[in-house]
C-alpha cells in the first residue's frame, strides 16, 4: 500500500466513524444496530473508541445513552467533541453505510498493519542471521578453535578462570542469538499466517461483494422491466376507461335522438307499469351491481351503467317491457363495449337496453311485447364471459335497475358465498 492509498484509507476511515458515532448521538434508535454492526477494535482514532466503548457499557447496563451522559460518563471533556460529531451528520439514515465502511476500512487498515510488522520481523531475523554468521565466520577463521584449547592454553588458574568465563560468556551469547533467531523465526511465520488468513478472509470477502452486486444488478434489470411493463400496462388501461366513458356519454346522447325521433311510434305501444325480469327467473345471481365496482379488465374502479347477470351462452333474452326496438346493433366505433346490443323504448318514458349479445332476434323498428325474446346471452364486446349486462333509463338518465325489482328474490357472489342482495346491502 503507498502513502496515498494510506492516505485515503485513514480519511475514510476518519469519515465512517464520524457518521457512525454521529448517527448513534443524534437517533437513539440507530445505537442497537451501530452496537452490533461495529467493534471497538474498528475504530483507529482513540477518541472515537472510547465513545463506542462509553455507548457499548452504557447500553449494557440499560441506560439512556443520550449526548449528555455519555460526556458525563466520558469525565466530562467530550461535551465540544460529541457537539461536533452531531454537526458533522446530519442524518441517522446512512448509519448502517457508514457502518459498512468503517468494517471494511478497518480490515485493510488492519491488513496493512500487519504487513508492516511483518516486514520488520523480517529485518529483525535478517540481522539477527547476519549477526550469527559473522560470529561463526570469526570461529572459523580462528582455525580449529575449541573452547577447550582456549581453556588449556591458559598460563595459570586466574588467567584459565578468566578464559572459563570468556568462553561461558560466548556460549551463552552463541545460545542467546540461536534462541532469538529460533523465536523470530517462529514470529515470522506466524505472522505471516495471520496476513495469510488476513488476505483469505479480505478476499473471500470481496468475492461476496462482487456477487452481491451481480445479483443486485440482475435484479435492478428484472425491476426495470417489471415496472416498465406495469407503466406500458397502465398506460392501455387508462386510454382505454377514456373511452368507454366517451362512448357512455355519445350512447346516451343517441338515445335521446331515437326516442325523440321515433316518439310517435313509440307512444302507441302501452308499457306495463312493472319490469319483467329479462332472463329465466332462476337466473337470479348478479355477477356486478350497478355504480361502483372494479372493472373487470382494467381492475380500476369505474361506474358500471347497468347490473351484469351471468347466464350460458345462448340463454334467450326477454323483453322487460312492451315497446319499440330503437337500436339494435353490434356495436362498433365507440361503441364496440356493448358488443351485439338492443335498447327498447318504452311509453312511460323508460328505455332498456340488453348488451353482450351472441345474437339480436329484434331489429329497429320493431314492436316487442314483454317476455318477447329479443336476443341470446353471449360474451361479445367488452366482455369477459357470458353474461347479460342490462341498464334501464328513465327520461334518458340512468338507473339502478334492481331497483325494479324490490320484490324478486335477487342474489350476489360475496366471498364465493351466495348473499341475498337485500340484505348484502343494507
Ligand atoms: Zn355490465
Amino acid at each position: 500500500m503507498n502513502q496515498e492509498q494510506q492516505k485515503i484509507l485513514s480519511e475514510r476511515l476518519l469519515t465512517a466513524e464520524q457518521g457512525v458515532l454521529g448517527s448513534m448521538l443524534i437517533d437513539g434508535e440507530a445505537i442497537g444496530p451501530m452496537l452490533a454492526a461495529v467493534r471497538p477494535e474498528d475504530f483507529q482514532r482513540p477518541e472515537n473508541r472510547n465513545i463506542f466503548q462509553a455507548f457499548r457499557e452504557l447500553y449494557g447496563q440499560g441506560k439512556a445513552c443520550d449526548p449528555i451522559l455519555v460526556n458525563e460518563y466520558m469525565g466530562g471533556s467530550y461535551r465540544q467533541y460529541l457537539a461536533d460529531l452531531m454537526e458533522l451528520t446530519p442524518t441517522a439514515a446512512n448509519a448502517e453505510e457508514y457502518a459498512r465502511v468503517l468494517r471494511e476500512s478497518s480490515r485493510l487498515w488492519r491488513l496493512r498493519t500487519i504487513g508492516d510488522k511483518l516486514a520488520q520481523a523480517e529485518q529483525d531475523e535478517q540481522d539477527q542471521f547476519d549477526l550469527f554468521c559473522r560470529r561463526v565466520r570469526y570461529m572459523e577463521e580462528q582455525g580449529e578453535v575449541s573452547y577447550w584449547s582456549i581453556l588449556f592454553s591458559s598460563s595459570d588458574f586466574s588467567e584459565l578462570l578468566d578464559n572459563y568465563m570468556m568462553i561461558e560468556e560466548i556460549i551463552d551469547y552463541d545460545n542467546q542469538v540461536i534462541d532469538s533467531l529460533v523465536a523470530l523465526q517462529e514470529k515470522v511465520s506466524a505472522e505471516r499466517a495471520t496476513l495469510k488468513e488476513a488476505q483469505a478472509e479480505q478476499e473471500e470477502a470481496k468475492r461476496q461483494q462482487e456477487a452481491a452486486r451481480a445479483e443486485l444488478k440482475t435484479q435492478e434489470g428484472e425491476m426495470d422491466k417489471l415496472i416498465q411493463e406495469i407503466n406500458d400496462r397502465e398506460d392501455e388501461l387508462e386510454a382505454k376507461e377514456k373511452d368507454l366513458q366517451v362512448s357512455a356519454q355519445k350512447l346516451d346522447s343517441e338515445i335521446k335522438r331515437l326516442e325523440r325521433e321515433m316518439a310517435a311510434q313509440i307512444s302507441q305501444v302501452k308499457s306495463e307499469s312493472g319490469f319483467l325480469w329479462p332472463l329465466s327467473s332462476n337466473r337470479n345471481i348478479l355477477s356486478s351491481l350497478y355504480a361502483g365496482r372494479l372493472d373487470p379488465i382494467t381492475g380500476k374502479p369505474d361506474s358500471h351503467t347497468g347490473i351484469d347477470i351471468p347466464a350460458p351462452k345462448n340463454t334467450p333474452i326477454l323483453a322487460a317491457k312492451s315497446g319499440v326496438v330503437v337500436t339494435s346493433i353490434k356495436g362498433s366505433g365507440s361503441y364496440w363495449s356493448y358488443g351485439n346490443y338492443v335498447l327498447i323504448a318504452h311509453s312511460d318514458g323508460t328505455s332498456t337496453l340488453y348488451a353482450h349479445m351472441e345474437k339480436r332476434n329484434v331489429s329497429k323498428g320493431q314492436v316487442v311485447k314483454q317476455g318477447d325474446v329479443v336476443g341470446y346471452v353471449g360474451t361479445t364486446g367488452r366482455s369477459t364471459g357470458n353474461h347479460l349486462h342490462f341498464e334501464v333509463r328513465s327520461g334518458s338518465t340512468r338507473k339502478d335497475p334492481v331497483n325494479y325489482f324490490k320484490d324478486k328474490a335477487l342474489y350476489v357472489q360475496s366471498s364465493g358465498k351466495k348473499v341475498a342482495l337485500w340484505d348484502w346491502m343494507k
